[in-house]
């Protein structure tokens, strides 16, 4: 079968060549001294930024594991179950959770795992809008930024998996949303197709602080903040007072020995700021609540969801690594087998 391998730890930015896709031999079967283990074939694969922490050699705490070098990346997955020892799982179910980059995954020990309760809508949700990126902008929306009708919010990295649903929860609730990307198309997106009040490129202004003084003349009530660094120093600079800052995110860090461009922290005392960082894991017991919630959105088309969908394993390297570069249009993956 097919895998890809992290081939080394990586420093800077990710490249396609940090990764390889091999062959290895693999017996479709679970083996009979297992206990709860389960064969997976692997339909598709979520291309998510954490995933670039994971490529670290890690010689501190972190929240994420690394990657082992010449063992496939792991992910998040949407799979069909072939072969079962374990009680929760039949073969034939569909699944999502933590699985490799590779065609047939043995899973020892499924914990991390959700059966697939409704396959009438695009089993690719299930890496996006109604996996992992959903769960996120769910919690952070709601759970932590706390909005009201008629708030004004600014999200970044607006097209991406989760920006682009916070932007839609936005606008249910009653609240001004303007969102920032990275490009002219994405920016259109943002305004005609997701219903976005105002949107602007941020690879194009002059000055982030003018761009924000002119979508908010009256201030940011909540950012959800997915970027960090310049565009996070210009937003401290335009929020309200007690305005709430979600931290989802800042992948304009993540590739940096240093962090970099903020120097406007003072403003979460001058304007009692509440920043607060989250983590989606830690909101795992609303998952059953925000699907059924999601799900009737989704089929009435009150909410939308843009993928940016790679054939085959073999294009996953370059997918991951386009997400550092504004490659992706709408929430990045792979597909590696229709059913
Ligand atoms: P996206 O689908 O938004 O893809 C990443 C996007 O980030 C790119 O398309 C690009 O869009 C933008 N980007 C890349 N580099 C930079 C940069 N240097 N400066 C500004 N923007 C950049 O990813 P997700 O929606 O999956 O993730 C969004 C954020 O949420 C990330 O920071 C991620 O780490 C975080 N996250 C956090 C979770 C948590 O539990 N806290 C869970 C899930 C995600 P553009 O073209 O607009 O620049």
């Amino acid at each position: 079968q097919l895998l890809v391998v992290l081939k080394n730890y990586v420093t800077g930015f990710p490249k396609e060549t940090d990764m390889e896709v091999v062959t290895t031999k693999i017996t479709l079967k679970v083996p009979e001294s297992s206990n709860d283990g389960i064969l997976l074939k692997n339909l598709c694969l979520s291309c998510d930024p954490y995933m670039r922490g994971c490529m670290n050699k890690h010689d501190r705490p972190s929240y994420v594991d690394s990657f082992t070098p010449g063992k496939p990346i792991m992910g998040n997955g949407v799979s069909k179950v072939l072969d079962s020892r374990n009680p929760n799982f039949k073969p034939g179910d569909l699944v999502w959770g933590m699985t490799g980059w590779e065609e047939y995954s043995l899973i020892k020990s499924p914990q991390l795992f959700f059966k697939i309760e409704h396959s009438d809508v695009p089993l690719s949700y299930y890496t996006g809008i109604l996996g992992m990126p959903g769960l996120t902008a769910y919690a952070g929306f709601y759970e932590v930024g706390a909005p009201k009708k008629g708030e004004r919010v600014f999200v970044s990295a607006a097209s991406g998996a989760v920006g682009q649903l916070v932007g839609q929860f936005a606008k249910l609730t009653g609240c001004y949303i303007v969102g920032s990307a990275g490009s002219k198309e994405k920016v259109d997106l943002l305004k005609n197709k997701l219903g976005f009040d105002e949107a602007f490129n941020y690879k194009e202004e002059e000055e982030l602080d003018a761009a924000l003084r002119r979508c908010f003349p009256e201030g940011i009530d909540i950012y959800f903040e997915n970027v960090g660094g310049k565009m996070l120093d210009a937003v401290l600079l335009n929020m309200r007072i007690h305005g709430r800052i979600p931290v989802c995110g800042m992948i304009s860090q993540y590739n940096l020995q240093h962090p970099k461009g903020v120097h406007n922290m003072f403003c979460l005392i001058s304007k009692r700021i509440r920043m607060e960082g989250f983590l989606v894991v830690d909101f795992c017991h609303v998952y059953p609540k925000y699907v059924e919630w999601i799900l009737p959105h989704i089929k009435e088309g009150k909410v939308t969801y843009v993928e940016d969908i790679a054939e085959g394993l073999e294009s996953a390297p370059s997918a991951l690594v386009g997400l550092f570069s504004g490659h992706n249009f709408g929430k990045q993956l792979v597909v590696v087998a229709r059913e």
